[in-house]
Order: C-alpha cells, then structure tokens, then sequence
C-alpha cells in the first residue's frame, strides 16, 4: 500500500510508493533501457493491460477487445491505490495516511505514431470528453478530494511509454499547488469582488500581444509571468470553476482550443517534450468559497532544466519573454 507523508514544515503531502521500491541500481539501469518491443496500449495487445475502466467503441464490441476510439486503464503501477481507509495517523509529530485514491490512464488514440496535436478536433473532442467522464464518475467516491488530469509527452516530460495517453491521479488531499491558487483567488476576491482569472482573461484580449488564439469560449495565453519559455494556459472565458460541470459546447470549444494551441507548439518548437495540467476547484469544498478555481490547463514545454536556483528559491528563470513566445504561437 502507498503511503501518504506530510512535511511538517511546508505541509507538502508526498507520496511513498513503496512497492515500486527502487534500489540505486534500478535508477541506474532504468536510465541506461532503450523503449521499443511490444507496445501494450496498442490495438490487439488489450490483455497486457489491467482491465478496462471504460471505452468508447463505436460498434458495441466486448471491452477489452479491439476496435475502441478510447480506452482508460488503470495505471498497473499506480502511484495510489482505490482499496482503504484514508484515515491520517500520527507518528510522534509526523503525519501520514494510507495511499488511497485512482491513477488511471486515457489511451487516447489507437494509432500509436499519433500524438494528441495531430488528432483531428473530434478526437481532441473524445479525449476532453473522457476526462470530464472520469472526473465525475470518481467524485462519487467521498474519499477523494481532488482529480488531477495531466499529460507527459515525451520522455524527458516523463512519458514511459510512446502511444499517446494521458493520465488522472485522484488524491484524498488537495494539492499544496492547488491551495495556492486557491489562496491567491481568494485574496484578489475579497480585495475586488472579482475573479482573478476572469479578470486576467480580459485583460490579455484587450492587450492582445500575449494572446496566442482565442475561439468563442476559450483564450490561449502566454501568461504575464510565465515560468517556462512558451508556457501557455488556455482558460475558458466564462467564470467555471467545475471541470466536469460543463455541457457539449465547452468539449467542442475546449478541444478546438487545446489543439490549436498543441499543433501550434508542436510547430514552432519542434515536437518538443512537454506537459500539461488541468487546476479546477477541489471536489469536497466547491460551494463553500467564493469565487471557486476558475478550472484552466497549463501547458509547459520542457526547454529549460529546473536546476538548483529554481529549487531552493521558487523562483524560474525564463530566458523567452511570454510576448515573444506568444507572436511565434500566434503565427505558426
Ligand atoms: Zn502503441
Ligand atoms: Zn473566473
């Protein structure tokens, strides 16, 4: 069973995965294993995976067989198990709690040499689709406080495996990163009765110069203070705090949006590795603040290396300014 561990002086929850127990040796050869061989998430190869959560197939055909659109699997390594009690326990001034929670991965296309960017908009549309499916079918489990949605392309973004798929991580804490924007809007809500993000958005359309593509419910920025060259965030335009809690419309705009701005990324920086994550508001305390997390993607190409500064400091060290980065975006 995986262990969650509070640091007692950052309040930082981090996870013990102790089956994956590594010895240094591991870390080394790990490092050294070229990929190739058979590829499980691949049409045909469904038995080499845990069973199904669920799939769409347009042919009603048996789960765990071909002809799926879409699959989502459980992780067979996961990082949090679905089995126990999330009961904190103390040990002398230490806290930890039982590693409960969902890791799952959406197998987004079958094609293995496609990546999410080169999906037509109705597979971009299923993708969206399947987060928003998963993220409501796991709130129903009490235990869980949050769902993070997050894709790594590439294996310097941490992508073991080529075929394109994202994964979904359901903790039964809120994340330290997300308490953090959640402070931050809360601030700015009770300095000016408005919505940080809601604001942010008009702004940038009003400037226009960090603007990389906007359809009719959704903008694609290079934030103001962007950590990373050529990170973006794509931000829905009305005020939604749910990912989850939205209709057709939002899927069809969303995926328009979050494609344009990967073709458009894959474009100018070649393929580049990179990762992105969707923040929305928590699931047990969404009616009890105000605003809520206006729900976003982040997407952060991996160009530069977080090394010593960024770790003791916080502080990133962005060699592209985010109006450049976004004319580059803007004209691919
Ligand atoms: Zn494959
Ligand atoms: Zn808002």
């Amino acid at each position: 069973m995986p262990e969650l561990r509070k640091d007692p002086i950052t309040g930082r929850w981090v996870i013990i995965a102790s089956e994956r127990a590594k010895r240094p040796k591991d870390f080394i050869t790990e490092r050294g294993e070229k990929k190739g061989g058979t590829c499980p998430f691949c049409p045909g190869n469904e038995a080499m995976t845990p069973p199904e959560i669920t799939a769409w197939r347009e042919d009603a055909g048996e789960a765990n067989s071909v002809g799926w659109k879409l699959r989502v699997i459980p992780n067979r390594y996961p990082a949090l198990r679905i089995e126990g009690d999330p009961e904190r326990r103390g040990e002398g001034m230490f806290d930890r709690m039982n590693g409960i929670g969902a890791h799952e991965v959406i197998i987004e296309t079958p094609e293995h040499d496609k990546s999410l960017a080169d999906l037509d908009e109705e597979g971009v549309a299923l993708v969206v689709r399947a987060y928003k499916d998963r993220s409501l079918d796991l709130r129903k489990d009490a235990r869980i406080r949050y769902v993070l949605i997050f894709r790594n392309h590439g294996e310097s973004a941490g992508a073991w495996l080529e075929h394109p798929h994202s994964q979904l991580i359901a903790t039964p804490v809120v994340p330290k990163r997300v308490q953090e924007e959640q402070r931050g809007v809360k601030a700015y809500h009770e300095m000016r009765e408005r919505c940080v993000f809601c604001d942010m958005v008009k702004e940038e359309l009003s400037v226009g110069k960090r603007v990389v593509y906007e359809n009719d419910g959704f903008a694609v920025v290079t934030p103001f203070a962007s950590r990373f060259p050529f990170e973006t965030w794509l931000v829905p335009k009305a005020h939604l705090t749910d990912f989850g809690g939205f209709g057709d419309a939002e899927i069809r705009g969303c995926a328009n949006a979050l494609k344009e701005v990967l073709r458009r990324t894959k474009a100018v920086l070649d393929d580049v590795p990179y990762n992105f994550i969707i923040h929305t508001s928590p699931l047990r305390d969404r009616d009890n603040w105000e605003p809520g997390l206006h729900w976003h993607i982040e997407i952060m190409p991996r160009l530069t290396k977080v090394a010593g500064f960024e770790w003791g400091s916080g502080f990133y060290i962005n060699p592209t300014p985010p109006e450049e980065a976004a004319e580059f975006l803007r004209n691919a």
